[in-house]
């Protein structure tokens, strides 16, 4: 068994792998960018390296600085972790090149499997059954037309290089066709530097089911059952589970076997991920379901197999890359109950999913009974526009699926996370969703339902007059008033807006100048009301602030204007995303500090609004 490990990543799943390695009495080292200092796989390993800036592309996606690293401590094997250079060959190649075990599969396996029309080929040469598609090397747009055409509406348009949900269209109709096309190629050539296309016939009723494999130096492949990962925003996980909904006996069958002959056609080494598209409109039936593509590393979604078969996937990692056979045989694998993971983001809902960043000075979340957390942070940590949004991920392990939902739901009901904005409250709406419950969930839940699943703007009223009252004191000095002798109703601010109160009885005693309000998976401040705002004020005053660092693309008002409580102010591209600043009330706009084309930093003070009635 190796004796030491540098974790070629960062966050949660950095994290996670030390954690295994320790256990296992291996010495671990940690690599970290400068956003990264304090960051919490840092302080968890035995070692850790400054590799550069904060950028990945400066850092954690340059191999050389990685494999000095390991060389410089005496590490004697390199766990890529997924994302960043987990799929890359010529790393894996040089990781192996430097004398160093590699935790993963061969160069030429990663290759095979790189780009999904050379791994459809070899799937259709291995006789597991593909998605209908087209994936000729003829790239010109009439030829691709034309096998749209054939091929039958909806077509998919992938990135022969895509990942991560990215460089993806989906067409209706033969007269959209050549502008998907174009629009596909543009964001493919951008996002992977290869523009090169396939087309697939869009499964209808389609739901994401995955296969974990195993394999070893030995020859050795087993599967570790599916995962069903069909709960997605934009083409990306948001919810898995293990076992799949409404699968059978026979179909899971006939649906592992052809990922073991999928791995097996690459001669598999080490944890990797069958990816199949159903067509669940009938339920799953083994001949409807279809190779979709190969992901050649460990997944974000490992916990929930881990959880239904016991075993710790990491460790397996580690033991077939050491060169010990693998620890179990199929015969010796089974599925016990039910699991499920959430994915929870530092993003906004309300704001269309913008990623949040900032320091999280509360980050509450227990794992509860039969629960597990996997995270990368710790409360105070400062969450980076550098890296992905997840935070952590949140599993369940139940006797049976109403009791992992049950479990889920009540991890993330109880989450606080402030005052970064996090996705917590829609997860727990989307437990909540009919057809989520019913297991009969389809890839296009969240579109479709997309306003039913925003988490709600206000705290129950139970909940916002509890917080009230232990601030009503101070809510005396402004814009209180008295209705009866224990009825009064009062202003407050919730998030920088008003909102009105109905207390019953005396006010607390103690006063507090703001409260946080927590319910359901989301935080609000409530505070008394303030007349007085200006600038240097914060956002419970009105005062509009970049939400992000970006550039300021239009401006809607003027100085002086008059605006209704959600009226346009003003926009901003942050992240490769349009985001629409709205008036939090009624009221005039007091100052206007933003002009179209002005690049703007983070927290900047873009407007003011003075709420109506208001005579600073
Ligand atoms: P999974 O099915 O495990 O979610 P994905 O391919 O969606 O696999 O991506 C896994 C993780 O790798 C994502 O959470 C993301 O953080 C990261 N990732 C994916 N694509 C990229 C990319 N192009 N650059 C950097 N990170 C990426
Ligand atoms: P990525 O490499 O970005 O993960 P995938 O090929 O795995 O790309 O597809 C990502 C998601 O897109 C799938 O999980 C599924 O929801 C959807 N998808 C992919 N292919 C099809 C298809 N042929 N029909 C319907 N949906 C599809
Ligand atoms: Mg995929």
């Amino acid at each position: 068994m190796m004796k030491s490990l540098l974790i070629a990543n960062r966050g949660e799943i950095a994290c996670r792998i030390i954690r295994t390695a320790r256990r296992m009495g291996i010495r671990t080292v940690a690599v970290y960018s400068d956003a990264d200092a304090n960051a919490l796989h840092v302080r968890s390993a035995d070692e850790a390296v400054h590799i550069g800036p904060s950028a990945a592309r400066e850092s954690y996606l340059v191999g050389e600085k990685i494999i000095a690293a390991a060389k410089q401590t005496g590490a004697e094997a390199i766990h890529p972790g997924y994302g960043f250079l987990s799929e890359n060959a010529e790393f894996a190649q040089s990781v192996m090149d430097a004398g160093l075990i590699w935790v993963g599969p061969n160069p030429a396996s990663i290759t095979a499997m790189g780009l999904k029309d050379a791994a459809k080929e070899r799937m259709i040469a291995a006789g597991v059954p593909v998605t209908p598609g087209y994936l000729g090397e003829d790239q010109s747009p009439d030829r691709l037309q034309s096998e749209a055409d054939a091929i039958g509406y909806p077509v998919l348009i992938k990135a022969v290089a895509g990942g991560g949900g990215k460089g993806m269209r989906r067409v209706d109709a033969a007269d959209d066709f050549a502008d998907a096309l174009t629009s596909c190629k543009r964001e493919a050539a951008s996002s992977f530097g290869d523009d090169r296309v396939l087309i697939e016939k869009y499964i209808l009723s389609p739901r994401h089911i995955e296969v974990q494999v195993f394999g070893d130096t030995h020859g050795n492949i087993v599967h570790l059952f599916e995962r069903d990962c069909s709960l997605q925003r934009r083409h990306q996980k948001v919810i898995e589970e293990a076992p799949a909904p409404g699968m059978d006996e026979r179909t899971r069958e006939s649906v592992c076997a052809a990922a073991v002959a999928a791995a097996k056609a690459v001669d598999y080494v080490g944890a990797g991920t069958i990816e199949f598209i159903a067509d669940a409109s009938e339920g799953l039936h083994a001949d409807r379901i279809w190779f979709m593509e190969m992901n050649t590393r460990l997944q974000v979604e490992h916990p929930v197999t881990e959880e239904i078969t016991g075993q710790d996937l990491v460790e397996w990692q580690l033991r077939v890359a050491s060169g010990e056979p693998l620890p179990k045989q199929q015969d010796e694998l089974s599925i016990n109950g039910w699991a499920m993971e959430a994915r929870l983001y530092a993003e906004d809902p309300a704001k269309g999913f913008l990623p949040s960043t900032g320091r999280l000075d509360i980050f509450h979340l227990e794992p509860g009974e039969g629960g597990r957390i996997d995270t990368g942070v710790t409360e105070g940590a400062e969450i980076s526009p550098f890296y992905d949004p997840m935070i952590a991920k949140v599993i369940a392990h139940g006797a049976d699926r109403a009791e992992a939902i049950a479990h889920l739901s009540a991890m993330l009901d109880d989450s606080a996370v402030w005052p970064v904005k996090a996705n917590a409250g829609f997860l727990v709406k989307a437990l909540a969703h009919p057809d989520f419950a019913s297991g009969t969930v389809d890839t296009g839940l969240i579109a479709r339902e997309g306003d039913a699943l925003m988490p709600p703007e206000l705290p129950s009223d139970s909940a916002l007059t509890q917080a009230a009252m232990a601030i009503v004191p101070q809510s005396l000095q402004a814009g209180f008033r008295l209705n009866a002798q224990d009825r009064r109703t009062a202003r407050f601010l919730l998030d920088g807006q008003a909102v009105e109160v109905t207390l019953h009885g005396p006010g607390a005693t103690d006063p507090a100048p703001s409260m946080l309000v927590a319910e359901g998976g989301q935080v609000w401040r409530l505070e008394p009301w303030r007349a007085e705002g200006g600038p240097g004020g914060h956002a419970g005053d009105g005062a509009i602030l970049a939400p992000m660092p970006g550039r300021v693309i239009a401006v809607d008002v003027k100085a002086g204007d008059t605006v209704a409580k959600g009226q346009k102010l003003l926009t901003l591209e942050a992240m490769k995303m349009e985001h629409t600043l709205t008036a939090p009330f009624d009221g005039t706009v007091a100052e206007l500090n933003a002009s179209a084309g002005a690049q703007v930093e983070v927290e900047a003070v873009l407007a003011l609004i003075e709420p109506q009635g208001d005579k600073a």
